[in-house]
């Protein structure tokens, strides 16, 4: 079988916007070419997938649900950050499939202003339905599954069918599936246009979307290297997460595409000072690509990759006439959670 036959077998629900527009990005290319000319600079629109503003997780919750639904809830219950992205697209799509939907925000962006805490995501959530719940820690996954399940408890007393996402990586990487579907569907682009990318830059959080698109493409014989920009985690205790996700996702899906020593790339050097906190590199990155592109980018994820790219060409990291795609993982309603914060101050 087919590694995308290994995913055809499992349940889903069919409801982003596929497959997303990959569109170059020029000019930010010559914005920011040396005296050696511009690379090719390429974006993968995930911030397009269409349901409930879009972004990575639709593909992810495309499993989850679909596993849900198979399961037979009525219910599903998410936890993530106060301004998840995560959270907001599964109340949206939980809301499509005429699922309840209890989100458990965790505190780990140190902010308490009423834009942060009712703004953006958060007011989505509301608008979906979604009954929300808080859980006071926010570096602490596996308390926050078990207050989940806790929850769940109480739910199934009062007759309901609940159906629990995870954070914690002891449970089936079943998002991951969504972005080795993604990885087969970018191969297609690109080899239908003829375009040659060279190096993959995207976002490593839970790093669903970093292990299975890397997954993904060597699955299918692809070799282009993955680079992952961590907006969460040190670059050794996300590699390790990194090393260990590819390993789930060939124990679920029972097959092993085999890694070179070197696949597993990521970088931390714009994450500082913390999650979901600002710094200059990504406030100049969402600027730039506003102001070259009409093209928004988000504060905690998308920016931070593209602040990553753009010191990349800057140092020299990425030559010019080298092909770099960046994979827009969404998040732009948290713009509207950060307000002012986000404006580049020179
Ligand atoms: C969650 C998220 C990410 C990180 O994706 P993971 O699969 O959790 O690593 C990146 N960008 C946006 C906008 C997100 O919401």
């Amino acid at each position: 079988m087919s590694v995308i036959g290994l995913l055809d077998v499992r349940p889903r629900v069919r409801l982003g916007h596929l497959p997303t527009p990959v569109e170059p990005m020029d000019n930010l290319a010559r914005r920011l070419a040396g005296h050696g000319g511009a690379p090719r600079l390429l974006v993968k629109r995930d911030d397009c997938t269409g349901i409930g503003f879009g972004g990575n997780k639709v593909r992810q919750l495309e499993f989850y649900l679909g596993d849900a639904l198979a399961a037979g809830a009525d219910t599903v219950l998410i936890t993530g950050a106060v301004q998840s992205n995560f959270v907001r697209t599964c109340a949206a799509m939980a809301a499509r499939l005429g699922l309840a939907c209890h989100a458990q925000l965790e505190e780990r962006v140190p902010r308490n202003d009423p834009l942060y805490r009712g703004g953006g995501n958060v007011l989505l959530d509301r608008i979906a339905g979604a009954t929300i719940h808080s859980y006071p820690e926010g570096e602490d996954e596996a308390g926050a599954d078990r207050a989940l399940e806790a929850l769940a408890d109480r739910l199934r007393a009062e007759g309901r069918r609940p159906y629990v996402i995870h954070l914690g990586t002891d449970h089936p990487p079943l998002g991951a599936l969504g972005y080795v579907a993604m990885a087969d569907e970018l191969l297609g682009q690109l080899a239908a246009t003829g375009t040659i990318v060279d190096r993959i830059f995207l976002a490593s959080g839970s790093a669903a979307t970093h292990t299975g698109t890397l997954w993904g493409l060597r699955a299918l014989g692809s070799a282009i290297p993955v680079v992952g920009i961590c907006v969460r985690r040190a670059a050794a205790l996300q590699a390790a997460r990194v090393r260990a996700g590819l390993d789930r996702i060939s124990a679920l899906l029972g097959h092993d595409p085999g890694f070179a020593a070197d696949d597993v790339r990521v970088d931390d050097a714009v994450l500082a000072p913390g999650y979901g906190r600002l710094n200059a590199a990504t406030r100049e990155a969402i600027a730039l690509a506003g102001a070259t592109e009409g093209l928004f980018v988000d504060p905690v994820y998308s920016g931070r990759v593209l602040a990553a790219l753009v010191a990349a060409v800057r140092d020299g990291s990425v030559a010019a006439g080298e092909s770099v795609l960046f994979v827009h993982t969404g998040g732009q309603p948290a713009l509207f959670a950060y307000g002012d914060d986000v404006l580049a101050t020179g």
